[in-house]
């Protein structure tokens, strides 16, 4: 009978716990730019957060535009998580305009960004040219400041869930700081040696474990014939035997260089929302393509 009893106060207390019944009308409703921030926001919100996300699976944040779909369905948003990629220098004020009570939170802030790579000053407009580097989330070191401030933010808006948000942002650090030990051991004895990638998504990360991106890409474009076969012999001379590209980004050229070295074109994707399955993925691939 007791057990009976403890059981139906157990199934009671279940159907009434905040995520199963009242609290899920209440979510809080944020938006992110890319899909690992996403990923990032939930393992820190779990279930008490509502994540839309901007760019669509298969889109680059470079050249993305807002649907006005989507640009309705941000009503209600509290809290949208920036990170300065491209679209957001056009966009965020026209979204904050229709939001005016959406507070925008800019989680670049706090980290040193590095300059884009291979831009060649020739058309200066571009914003990218030479602009801060926004691949700061392929960076396990850097994704921990910015899970830091995505906990301040949630706990800031939703003060009642305080200590949730730090409990799940606890072991989302600490798995963090695991992903990074594990590619520091994938990485040991590489340090200073080379890859070769399309789009220059790998900054960060490539300075994290001591390693260097050569980008084929210049200023979001093709290269010119003269840097293709500057890189062509650069390629040739270190040995590189694999190109990486991403889904997002079609890249001609990069597989017109592969023909020419006789080298492997390998997908290595910056924006997979398992952020850390795949980084340790990637990682694996790039280990054994270094040069
Ligand atoms: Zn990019």
């Amino acid at each position: 009978m007791i057990v009976r009893i403890a059981l139906w106060v157990l199934s009671a207390v279940f159907v009434f716990w905040p995520e199963h019944g009242i609290r899920a009308q209440e979510r809080l409703k944020v938006f992110v730019s890319i899909l690992p921030r996403k990923y990032f926001v939930e393992q820190i919100g779990k279930g008490r957060v509502d994540v839309g996300v901007m760019v669509e699976p298969g889109a680059s944040p470079h050249t993305y535009e807002p649907k006005p779909s989507q640009m309705a369905s941000l009503a209600g948003c509290k809290i949208y998580f920036a990170i300065g990629v491209t679209f957001e220098r056009v966009w965020l004020p026209k979204i904050s305009a229709s939001n005016p009570t959406m507070k925008v939170v800019s989680t670049q802030d706090g980290i040193e960004r590095i300059p884009m790579k291979a831009h060649h000053h020739d058309d200066p407009k571009k914003e990218e040219a030479g602009g801060p580097d926004p691949h700061i989330w392929l960076s396990p070191p850097l994704v921990l400041l910015q899970a830091r401030s995505i906990l301040a933010a949630l706990q800031a808006t939703s003060p009642s869930d305080h200590d949730f948000f730090e409990a799940n942002y606890r072991v989302f650090a600490s798995s963090i700081m695991d992903l990074d030990a594990g590619l520091r051991s994938i990485f040991r004895g590489k340090r200073g040696m080379s890859f070769m990638v399309f789009h220059p998504a790998w900054g960060y990360f490539a300075k994290a474990y001591g390693l260097s991106q050569i980008p084929i890409e210049a200023e979001g474009k093709e290269p010119k014939p003269a840097k293709v076969q500057e890189l062509i012999t650069r390629a040739k001379k270190s040995g590189i035997k694999v190109i990486f590209v991403q889904p997002q980004v079609s890249s001609r050229s990069a597989e017109q260089m592969a023909k020419e070295i006789g080298a492997e074109v390998v997908t290595a994707d910056p924006l997979a929302e398992d952020w850390g399955e795949n980084l340790r993925k990637v990682s694996e691939k790039f280990a054994q393509a270094l040069k």
